[in-house]
């Protein structure tokens, strides 16, 4: 959680559709089809929502705090953009601080690959076939379109989401409304993302078979819970992605001259990136919520369901009918906020008490609110840490308050400092390369560099097929290890 914004990542869409409410239809021709489409957002359009929307993903999902890793990843994708059909957009790259493996494209240019994501690759080739491919939906407008679709089914939705802001923090109960929003891409736009991607690393004179190693590495993260690949949720997969590269592969006119792999020079500048959850972020130990950078402490209750989201951090009972949510509340006091968010219209509320929570200045409030899935009702707490006012709702439908009250007071009255020096001191797993002085298997190198993660899933961020994969002396391998 890097508890930036109050905003959900899901949400994401709803600040892309909400500008479009007024948007009059026109026609335009798509740079990369040349064919006449009716399209709802101008170029203009296209650019300020991106941007905005590029805003609002930093924020929520975090920069990755490495200026030389973002620089190199820009000066890959780069060429690429200034050579496609639309070299004249805002084009941008960034790496995200999320360890999910995930890469995406916003409206006009802005460009996000996650930590994640990179800790898979093996050469600056394969960064260029996803760089490319998520190029590649930018030139060809498929958010564009995605957009005035999604508007158009969505329309109702939105307009009743932005008249009644209050009402989305409850959207999460149960609605799926909001899920199916964000935005996803046909298989015929993957297929398109994927030419073009494969037109634009060539046209750098990146080896395309490395493309085909990408999409193999992709499909083997697949079955790895514990780096659940987004990019492969987000991307339905256009049929055999690789069968199709290979056969592109076969038609293309390979140039005169050496293809670049760059595998070192990638290998080098991803050494030291942090791998899989950064527990300074805040981490789970059962139920309870340690956030060392913070310096708090919640205890959600036994047996719930917990998720450490980035904006977010939040249970479900097992009965998937009650919810505890800690989110940031910004400077004011709690008094203040809690007076604030119970004045919204619709919420009925009583007074909140202002006793303290562990020492810490609160105040606690009991209400009910009418939504679209009935009458809600439960508890806001806001409690001041340090310089920040933390909130947490605890909600159920009005029928089952009497059942989780004491639970919801309880986990509200567990919020206090984090004092213990170990997990306060507690530091991510990050990527180290070690280069190996004679031939061996993946299987043998976790004997010799033991890296916390599973064999199998080290023979995948190395690129290799298996952990009984062999590498020659003086390959460099990734291992994951303690900062
Ligand atoms: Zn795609």
């Amino acid at each position: 959680m890097c508890m930036s914004s109050l905003i959900h990542r899901r949400h994401r869409s709803l600040y892309f559709l909400g500008a479009l409410a007024l948007v009059v239809g026109a026609c335009a021709t798509n740079p990369v089809t040349g064919r006449r489409e009716i399209s709802l957002v101008s170029e203009s359009q296209e650019i300020a929502m991106g941007l905005e929307a590029a805003k609002e993903a930093a924020n929520q999902m975090g920069v990755y705090p490495n200026p030389a890793l973002q620089q190199y990843v820009s000066a890959v994708g780069m060429p690429m953009a200034k050579a496609s059909e639309r070299p004249s957009l805002p084009w941008s790259f960034t790496v995200i601080d999320d360890p999910v493996v995930n890469a995406f494209a916003l409206p006009g240019g802005p460009l996000f690959v996650t930590r994640g994501i990179l800790a898979y690759m093996n050469s600056e080739a394969q960064l260029a076939s996803v760089l490319g491919h998520e190029i590649g939906h930018v030139t060809a407008k498929h958010s564009v379109s995605q957009m005035s679709r999604a508007q158009l089914a969505q329309i109702g939705l939105v307009g009743a989401m932005i008249v009644r802001p209050e009402l989305a923090q409850f959207g999460e109960l149960g609605s799926t409304a909001l899920g199916l929003m964000f935005l996803k891409f046909g298989r015929d736009d993957e297929t398109q993302a994927d030419e073009l991607g494969f037109r634009y690393m060539t046209g750098q004179t990146y080896d395309p078979s490395e493309m085909t190693e990408m999409f193999r590495t992709l499909e083997r993260t697949s079955g790895d819970s514990s780096d659940v690949p987004e990019w492969l949720s987000t991307h339905p997969d256009p049929g055999n992605r690789v069968s199709r590269t290979q056969e592109r592969i076969a038609s293309w006119t390979r140039p005169a001259g050496a293809l670049k792999t760059n595998r070192d020079p990638f290998l080098m500048a991803i050494d030291g990136i942090v791998f899989g959850e950064d527990p300074r972020q805040g981490y789970f130990q059962k139920t309870a919520f340690l956030h060392p950078t913070l310096k708090f402490r919640l205890d959600f209750p036994p047996e719930w369901t917990t998720a450490n989201q980035p904006s977010q951090v939040a249970g479900i009972s097992t009965k998937q009918d009650a919810i505890i949510a800690l989110t940031l509340a910004g400077k004011a006091s709690p008094a203040q906020a809690a007076n604030e968010f119970l004045r919204q219209e619709g919420i009925q509320a009583s007074s909140p008490s202002t006793a303290p929570i562990n020492g810490l200045p609160a105040a606690v409030g009991r209400f009910s609110v009418q939504t679209e899935q009935g009458v809600l009702a439960g508890y806001v707490a806001f409690i001041q840490l340090d310089d920040t006012t933390y909130r947490i709702l605890a909600y159920t439908a009005q029928t089952s308050i009497g059942a989780y009250e004491g639970t919801f007071r309880q986990a509200i009255g567990s919020f206090r400092r984090l004092t213990d020096p170990a997990a306060l001191a507690v530091k991510p797993n990050v990527v180290r390369l070690v280069q190996i002085r004679s031939a061996m298997t993946i299987a043998q190198f976790q004997q010799q560099y033991p890296s916390p993660i599973p064999a199998e899933q080290l023979a995948a961020i190395n690129g290799a097929p298996a952990a009984s994969t062999s590498f020659p002396a003086g390959s460099w391998l990734k291992r994951v290890a303690a900062e």
